[in-house]
C-alpha cells in the first residue's frame, strides 16, 4: 500500500485501508445527505440531527463500497489471485490484485461480482425501505434506506459503463481480449472509450454549473475528471506492460551469479556503495555457498543499527526465494513476484543457477528506457 494510505484493520484475511483523498468526498457525501437528502425527506428535525444521520449514512455508503470491492478479491483469490489488499479513495475502492487470472472467463468473473453485489445492495435496501413504510418506522430511517438504494443502483449501474478503470469498461476489454485473444488491444479500446465518456461528464457538469446547478455540476465534473486521471493511468500501464512482454528475464537479470564473502559484515557492503545486484549468492571460506543475500536485508541491518552483523546471519536458503526462468517474460515474472521482488528471485534454468534477478536490476534497465524510447529524430 502506498505511503499516503492509512490502515483500517484486516477482514478475510486481507488489508483494508483508506486514501486521504477520501475524507473531503466523505463530507461532500455527508454534506449532501444532511443538507439536502434527509431535511427534504424527513422534514422537522434539528441540523445536529440530520448531520449525525447523514455522517452515520455516509459511514454506512462506504461499508457498502466495500463490500464491492471485497466480492472482487474473494473471488479472485478464489480464482487463484493473490490480493494484496483493498484501499478506498474518493468515492469508490481499489482491489490491488498481485498477479492476473491467466483465463479471460475467470477475469470476467472476478469483475462482474462487483456491481452485482452493488445491485444486490440496493435491492436489499430496496426492501428495507417497503419494510419500515409498512411498519411506519421513522421518516428518517425510511429515507436513509431509500438513499442508500438509490446509491448502490448508481454505483452498479455506473460501474458497469463500459469505459476504463470501471467495471465495465474491464468487462469491455476481457470480451475483446476473450474474441480476439489480445489483452492489450481489450484494454486500450476501453481507455478510449472512457477518455470520451470523461469528457462528456465534464463539459455535461459545466453546463449544468452554467445552468444553476452548482452541487450536481460539481460532482458529475469531479467524476469525469477522477475517470480522465485513472484511465490515462491504465493506458500508460498497458504501454509499460506490453513493452515488459518483449524483454525476456535474461536480458535484465545479474548474470553471471553475482557473489559476495558471507565474513563480510553488512556495514562493510554498505560502506562498498555502488549500484550493484540487488541479491547475491554467499560463498564461505573454501569457497562452499553459504546462502544467499537480498541486499536490501543488509541494509536494514544497518539502518537497524547492527553494521556488525555479518552476511551469513542475515542470509536467506534458496527455499525461501522466489524463482523464476530466463525465458520467461519480464511482464509474467513480475506479476508472480509481486512484493516479492523487493527481496529478489533466482534465475533457475534446467535445475542450474544462472543469475539473480531483482529490482537493482530493473531499476539499471528503467535508467537506459528513456534512451531508447526516444527512437531516431525526424
Ligand atoms: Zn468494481
Amino acid at each position: 500500500m502506498g505511503s499516503q494510505t492509512i490502515r483500517l484493520g484486516r477482514l478475510f484475511g486481507l488489508e483494508i485501508g483508506f486514501n486521504w483523498s477520501l475524507l473531503p468526498f466523505f463530507l461532500l457525501v455527508a454534506w449532501t445527505m444532511a443538507t439536502e437528502v434527509l431535511p427534504s425527506g424527513a422534514p422537522g428535525l434539528s441540523s445536529t440531527g440530520y448531520w449525525i444521520a447523514g455522517v452515520l449514512g455516509t459511514v454506512v455508503f462506504y461499508a457498502c463500497l466495500l463490500a464491492h470491492e471485497l466480492s472482487h478479491a474473494l473471488v479472485a483469490k478464489r480464482k487463484g489471485v493473490k490480493v494484496a489488499g483493498i484501499t478506498l479513495w474518493l468515492f469508490g475502492g481499489v482491489t490491488q490484485l498481485e498477479g492476473e487470472p491467466s483465463r479471460a472467463q475467470d477475469q470476467a468473473l472476478i469483475t462482474a461480482v462487483g456491481p452485482l453485489t452493488s445491485l444486490v445492495l440496493a435491492a436489499i435496501f430496496f426492501g428495507a425501505q417497503q419494510l419500515l413504510t409498512s411498519l411506519n418506522a421513522p421518516l428518517l430511517l425510511v429515507t436513509l434506506s431509500a438513499w442508500m438504494a438509490l446509491l448502490n443502483l448508481v454505483l452498479g449501474v455506473f460501474n458497469l459503463v463500459p469505459a476504463l478503470p470501471l467495471d465495465g469498461g474491464r468487462l469491455l476489454g476481457t470480451a475483446v481480449w476473450w474474441r480476439t485473444g489480445s489483452k492489450d488491444r481489450g484494454t486500450t479500446g476501453a481507455v478510449r472509450v472512457g477518455r470520451f465518456f470523461a469528457y462528456l461528464l465534464i463539459a455535461l457538469g459545466a453546463l449544468e454549473v452554467l445552468a444553476g446547478g452548482l452541487l450536481n455540476g460539481l460532482w458529475l465534473a469531479l467524476i469525469g475528471w477522477f475517470l480522465l486521471s485513472a484511465g490515462a493511468a491504465e493506458g500508460r500501464q498497458v504501454g509499460i506492460r506490453s513493452r515488459l512482454r518483449q524483454v525476456p528475464v535474461a536480458a535484465v537479470m545479474s548474470s553471471p551469479v553475482p557473489t559476495l564473502p558471507s565474513w563480510l559484515t553488512c556495514g562493510q557492503l554498505a560502506e562498498a556503495g555502488g549500484p550493484g545486484a540487488g541479491l547475491y549468492a554467499l560463498h564461505g571460506v573454501g569457497g562452499e555457498p553459504m546462502g544467499y543475500l537480498p541486499r536490501s536485508r543488509a541494509d536494514e541491518a544497518v539502518r537497524a543499527g547492527h553494521p556488525e552483523r555479518r552476511l551469513e546471519e542475515v542470509a536467506l536458503a534458496a527455499e525461501q526465494l522466489a524463482t523464476v526462468r530466463p525465458d520467461e517474460n519480464l511482464e509474467a515474472a513480475l506479476l508472480r513476484l509481486g512484493p516479492r521482488l523487493e527481496q529478489g528471485a533466482l534465475v533457475v534454468a534446467n535445475g542450474q543457477l544462472v543469475g539473480t534477478l531483482s529490482a537493482a536490476d530493473l531499476a539499471r534497465v528503467a535508467a537506459l528506457a528513456p534512451l531508447l524510447a526516444r527512437g531516431p529524430q525526424h
